[in-house]
């Protein structure tokens, strides 16, 4: 069984911006960030695409996340370190954990867990150890692989990034670590002073553009629905809920079968558009859970049953529906067929 709404999946994009992101990164090693289902493309799929490209440090949130992927033989980091309920799987070695508070580092010291990662708040406040925790020797004896961190505004030109950067680089040395990482991809286009030995990118590989800097990084990921009806709106009538478009003369529109339900959010309402060999069809009314309508005024060739691409470029998509880059992506729903090209 086929679905009525497919995403388009470029795999030699995705393999491409990995190439890229790992040249910016100069001599450090550049891993991937997979979570939340490889940022809604799936994440067994980028997994294998990534690893081939040459890959080799994943990156979780959660457990769940890295017994998915165990199958595949890759090395998984979990970002979010260890409950106790997760200590059966860690100690199975399906993946490193990332410690991030001293609770964490105890309960792995008292099982005897082996080689660890270790994160440490350098200033977001979000999760990690203190730069004071990592001095007052609470990793001793600790065998740890990566010490890393994580940066609150690698989107933007603030000075926060180089306190960031300061705090960070005063921990070179101090844990026996094997290597050090603290750029996402942002953090990447900051320039190599922020790779250290090992990238951690996401948003990037799958076309998300968060600065200028990222400007080679090629579009992964559109979102295709097959049209369900055509229909003549007269002049004078509304589409949609709550009649927010009125037809200013007679109009042609297609009904497609995709909405805020498979991550086609409301915020395109009247501001989205679909794609039709180079033309764009704008999106007219609310966007429906399920359903959307497009101008197809000037198309008169499409027709029930055939597809038409969403403009889904995720920075001018990101302004058009008010959501960040990361929501178009992780908010992808269930019912695509997820196809690979490449
Ligand atoms: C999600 C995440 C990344 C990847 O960030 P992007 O902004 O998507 O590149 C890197 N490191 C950590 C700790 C993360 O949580």
């Amino acid at each position: 069984m086929t679905a009525p709404l497919r995403l388009r999946l470029d795999g030699a994009a995705l393999a491409h911006n990995w190439r890229i992101l790992a040249a910016m990164s100069g001599d450090a090693a550049c891993g991937a960030a997979v979570k939340a289902n490889g940022y809604g493309l799936g994440a067994a799929a980028v997994v294998e695409r990534l690893a081939a490209a040459g890959c080799r440090d994943f990156f979780v949130a959660t457990w769940a996340e890295a017994e998915a992927l165990a199958p595949l033989g890759v090395q998984i980091s979990v970002l979010h370190g260890v409950r106790e309920e997760d200590m059966a799987a860690a100690l199975r070695g399906v993946a490193r954990p990332v410690l991030n508070t001293p609770a964490q580092v105890a309960r792995w010291k008292a099982a005897g867990g082996g080689i660890c990662d270790v994160m440490v708040d350098t200033g977001m406040n979000r999760l990690g150890l203190s730069t004071a925790d990592v001095a007052s020797g609470l990793l001793d004896g600790l065998t740890i692989e990566t010490l890393m961190s994580h940066l609150a505004c690698a989107d933007e030109e603030v000075a926060m990034n180089d306190r960031q950067l300061a705090a960070f680089t005063a921990l070179f040395g101090m844990t026996g670590a094997k290597r050090m990482s603290l750029a996402n991809s942002a953090g990447i286009g900051l320039g190599r002073k922020y790779a250290f030995d090992l990238t951690r990118p996401g948003l990037a590989l799958y076309g998300g553009i968060p600065s200028p800097e990222l400007g080679a990084i090629h579009q992964v990921v559109t979102p295709e629905a097959q049209i369900l009806q055509r229909r003549t709106v007269r002049a004078g009538q509304t589409i949609g809920y709550n009649a927010t478009f009125t037809a200013p003369a007679d109009t042609e529109v297609a009904i497609l079968n995709i909405g805020y339900a498979d991550g086609y959010f409301r915020g395109f309402s009247n501001s989205g558009t679909a794609l039709a060999e180079g033309r764009e069809l704008p999106v007219l009314g609310r966007i429906s859970m399920d359903l959307v309508a497009v101008d197809v005024d000037g198309a008169p060739q499409l027709a029930e049953g055939d597809w038409l691409a969403l403009d889904y470029a995720l920075p001018k998509a990101a302004l058009q529906s008010d959501m960040s880059q990361y929501e178009l992506l992780t908010s992808l729903g269930a019912r695509f067929d997820r196809i690979w090209t490449d």
